[in-house]
């Protein structure tokens, strides 16, 4: 699957290491390029193929220096020769990890834990951060595992031996969710205990964490207090019913 889609535009910004001060390219997303964004339930945001919830913690690819990114640490420009020497996004973005291969989805999660253990102090809202990353990180494991089925091959939507590939991949990325489980699960039950002491925590997310843990009970109970219905909340409730743990798609 292309990881880029022709038609979404960038901009560059820059950021400086606070530890050695080498320049880091970052690109964002021109807003109105955005063709197709997708939703899933675990709250993940995909434009155009593209994660579109920003990355808010870098490792430095100069020093190692592990940082919470600023917003007003992001610079417009810099100058020509400073781009020179300027680090490409490739090799910070995602901790420099290859997500399209099982083993870089793998060292992404890995280095949120690190960074769960290493930035110290940490906030509340920024252990939130974290660990939704580090749950978004583990769904990707599967969250496209079924984006090709046998009938695009019938169909001549894609190739037959790509299809054999991506189906092999998928099932290599399951299997090492379900290797990762204990850890995925921890994570969960820490993330549930945050927001149930926080009362401006939306019930919806809550329900969706118990039921991908798969304490669909639990997750009934706090859908039980929702009174507004939702598309959300209606497919919410049918894989509760189903006993589905799986993250889904919501909208896209
Ligand atoms: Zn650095």
């Amino acid at each position: 699957m292309p990881w880029f889609n022709a038609m979404t535009s960038f901009e560059d910004f820059y950021i400086a290491c606070p530890c050695c001060s080498a320049w880091l390219i970052g690109k964002k997303t021109k807003a109105d390029s955005v063709n197709q964004s997708v939703l899933y339930s675990d709250g993940m945001i995909i434009n155009d193929l593209i994660p579109a919830n920003p990355q808010k913690i870098v490792l430095c690819p100069a020093c190692g220096y592990l940082f919470w990114l600023q917003p007003d640490a992001c610079h417009n420009s810099i100058s020509d020769s400073e781009k020179l020497t300027a680090y490409t996004w490739p090799s910070w973005r995602f901790f420099g990890c290859n997500l399209l291969d099982n083993n870089g989805r793998i060292a992404l999660i890995n280095h949120y834990w690190n960074a769960l253990k290493l930035l110290r102090p940490i906030s509340v809202e920024q252990e939130i951060i974290i660990r939704k990353s580090l749950l978004w990180a583990y769904n990707d494991l599967y969250r496209d595992a079924d984006a090709w089925k046998f009938v695009d091959v019938v169909r001549g939507r894609i190739n037959f031996f790509y299809w054999i590939i991506s189906r092999k991949f998928s099932r290599k990325g399951r299997v090492l969710f379900e290797s990762e489980k204990p850890r995925f699960e921890t994570n969960l039950l820490r993330l549930i205990e945050i927001l149930e002491q926080d009362a401006n925590a939306e019930p919806a997310i809550i329900a969706e964490f118990y039921r991908e843990l798969g304490d669909f009970r639990m997750a009934a109970q706090f859908l039980s207090k929702i009174v507004r219905r939702t598309h959300f909340i209606n497919l919410l409730n049918s894989q509760i019913q189903l006993g589905d743990k799986s993250v889904f798609k919501v909208a896209g």
